[in-house]
């Protein structure tokens, strides 16, 4: 699919400020950082770069997000590129939020230094596009200050929009009762500090509300914990992908190996019969509903803990909480009600990947002439943004972004359709492109992403996992893309190749 057909392209510039940048990164958090970083290793260090962030620093969410996030994946493979943590803590270790977001400031605090780079804070690009000019086709934004102010134009040899998922913080839901307590995992400590002993709803059964459910856990005990499960979600098994001491060498599976297992199984049309297989060899389920997975990662004894410290699973969508004579009572989606006590906690867990916002350009990732590249979750690479930023900027640099066939979903559109045919084209998605990585890029490019999360393997089995899948990739590629286009076919949503 093409962008803009060239009689509509947007008018010529006559000429270019002294605002051109060779490269315009526009989002500062992991996604766009890890395209800063490939760009320092192609770009001479008097290269000028404009990075614009909407929010007043770097990090994206993990600026921001809940006190008690913590990592699902062990700390070293959420980087930059290759870059190392300076954190004093065992290679398992998840870190919290506010680690997270300081190792990514640090990256980009070691990055700026091997550039020209400008970084514009607290500034929007929401017009970012691909233009014609005298010398070839060039990328144009005007940047806008989120207090107010006139904008600025800034041109670029090339552009990343790196939006990534672009995510919000939560906030409560809105309910009617005047007896309950609302509340999003963001102002849910000191919710609890102030009301000891009251029993707490989590509304929702993914990461955030098993983070919320440890968290209440740990604040002494005092608060009965229930949820409400909505269709449910399973997470994948820590203690397989990731196992601990000599189990790295003999047992669990490679991340690729059970994307592997799980593309070569679907067939474009049998995705309910692949979430059952996957969550019942990869997946773990406290909440006992194993109705879609995000992805999520649980180990075995998180998930033990948390059923232990629930009391009741309510099953069903909350709709809204309103005072009766009897006192507060929840109303379901089903119009099912129940009574829940006075003074309870309702906290909102209900996810945030593909709530709709003002800023997701709806735009092919790579543009018509291949100036601009888009990472976003509405024709989306890789579920991990940051893994797109890297391996898409390398295959810009490279010049291969028109050439090399990766498949692209919209998974916002397709997750809206069917969360299970969403899962199943995710992880068909990501082998196919995977092997399309491994045949197009250097090895060293290969060997450098410090995201891959084989890489809590030995080397070895890496190295035997990537030869057998080498070995099988013609075939392997065909079954993929016959699946993929299957499921462009049923679900008309995008999933095809970029070029
Ligand atoms: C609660 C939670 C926990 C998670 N835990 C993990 C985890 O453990 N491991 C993992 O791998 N992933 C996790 N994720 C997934 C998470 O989405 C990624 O880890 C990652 O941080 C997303 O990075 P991003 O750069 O794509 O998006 P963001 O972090 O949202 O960053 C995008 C940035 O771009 C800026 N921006 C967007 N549009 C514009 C614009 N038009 N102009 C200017 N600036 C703009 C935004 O302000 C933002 O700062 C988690 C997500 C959530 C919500």
């Amino acid at each position: 699919m093409l962008d803009t057909p060239s009689a509509l392209e947007p008018e010529i510039p006559t000429s270019l400020s002294n605002q051109h940048y060779d490269l315009i990164i526009v989002g500062a958090g992991v996604c766009g950082l890890n395209a800063l970083y490939v760009a320092t290793k192609y770009l001479p260090a008097t290269a000028r770069i404009a990075l614009i962030e909407r929010r007043d620093a770097a990090a994206g969410m993990w600026q921001s997000t809940y006190d008690y996030v913590r990592l699902h994946q062990p700390h070293p493979m959420f980087t930059v590129g290759n870059m190392a943590w300076d954190l004093d803590q065992p290679r398992q270790y998840l870190a919290r939020g506010a680690e997270v977001r300081d190792h990514l400031q640090s990256c980009l605090a070691k990055l700026k230094y091997k550039l020209r780079l400008d970084e514009f804070y607290g500034h929007v690009s929401d017009d970012i596009e691909e233009v014609a000019s005298q010398g070839g086709h060039i990328v144009r934004t005007n940047i806008k200050p989120v207090v107010g102010g006139p904008a600025q134009t800034l041109t670029a040899d090339r552009a990343i929009y790196a939006a990534g998922y672009a995510i919000s913080e939560m906030q409560p839901l809105e309910c009617s009762s005047d007896n309950v307590i609302s509340t999003a995992p963001g102002g849910l400590p000191e919710t609890l500090a102030d009301n000891p002993g009251a029993p707490v709803y989590v509304i929702g059964g993914g990461k955030t509300s098993m983070d919320t459910v440890m968290s209440v856990m740990a604040d002494n005990g005092s608060h009965q914990i229930n949820v409400i499960n909505g269709p449910g979600t399973y997470f994948i098994n820590r203690n397989n992908v990731f196992p601990l001491g000599m189990g790295r060498w003999s047992s669990g599976s490679l991340i690729s190996q059970s994307f592997a297992d799980l593309a070569l199984k679907f067939d474009g049309t049998n995705e309910s019969e692949l979430n059952e297989y996957a969550f019942h060899h990869y997946g773990i389920c406290p909440t006992g509903t194993p109705g879609q997975s995000m992805f999520g990662i649980l180990s075995e004894e998180e998930g033990s803990q948390i059923k232990e410290g629930i009391e009741e699973i309510i099953p069903g969508y909350l709709e809204d909480v309103i005072d009766t004579a009897n006192g507060p009572k929840m109303i379901m989606r089903d119009g099912s009600r129940v009574t829940v006590p006075d003074g309870a906690i309702f906290v909102n867990c209900t996810g945030c990947y593909f709530h709709d916002h003002p800023n997701a350009l709806d735009r092919p990732c790579v543009s018509r002439h291949g100036r601009l590249i888009t990472i976003t979750k509405k024709d989306s690479l890789h579920f991990m943004t940051s893994v797109a930023g890297y391996f898409l900027t390398h295959i810009m640099f490279l010049g291969k972004h028109q050439s090399v066939p990766l498949y692209a979903i919209d998974a916002e559109a397709l997750n809206k359709k069917s969360r299970h045919a969403y899962f199943a084209a995710d992880a068909t998605q990501i082998y196919l492109n995977l092997m399309l990585w491994s045949r197009n890029m250097p090895m060293n490019v290969l060997l450098n992403c410090g995201l891959d999360l084989d890489r809590w393997f030995p080397l070895p089995r890496r190295a035997a996992a990537a030869l057998g899948m080498l070995a099988k990739s013609n075939a392997h590629m065909a079954h993929c893309r016959a699946s993929l286009d299957k499921v462009a076919d049923v679900h008309g949503v995008t999933c095809r190749p970029i070029c």
